[in-house]
């Protein structure tokens, strides 16, 4: 396990939340990115609060399609060489 595991668990409410700032949201898309068990870990957790509670797409930080891109684009690197 990595030690930014439970870093990005703490900080996977706020990133939900659309709370987290841009940097934080980085990091965190960043640790995804070579951190299978935390992509499942987050992708349980948004369920289970999208479940809870159904939120409107139009609450999502201006810039998280930015952040998201970009991270896609990184991991299509990293895939691209196994
Ligand atoms: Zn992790």
């Amino acid at each position: 396990m990595y030690k930014e595991c439970s870093e990005v668990a703490q900080k996977i409410s706020e990133i939900i939340d659309g709370e987290a700032d841009l940097m934080t949201s980085f990091r965190f898309y960043t640790h995804l990115m070579v951190c299978p068990k935390c992509i499942k870990y987050f992708n349980q957790f948004r369920l289970m609060k999208k479940a809870a509670s159904e939120p409107d797409p139009d609450q999502l930080p201006a810039d998280f399609d930015k952040v998201m891109s970009f991270v896609m684009e990184e991991v299509e690197h990293n895939c691209s060489h196994g």
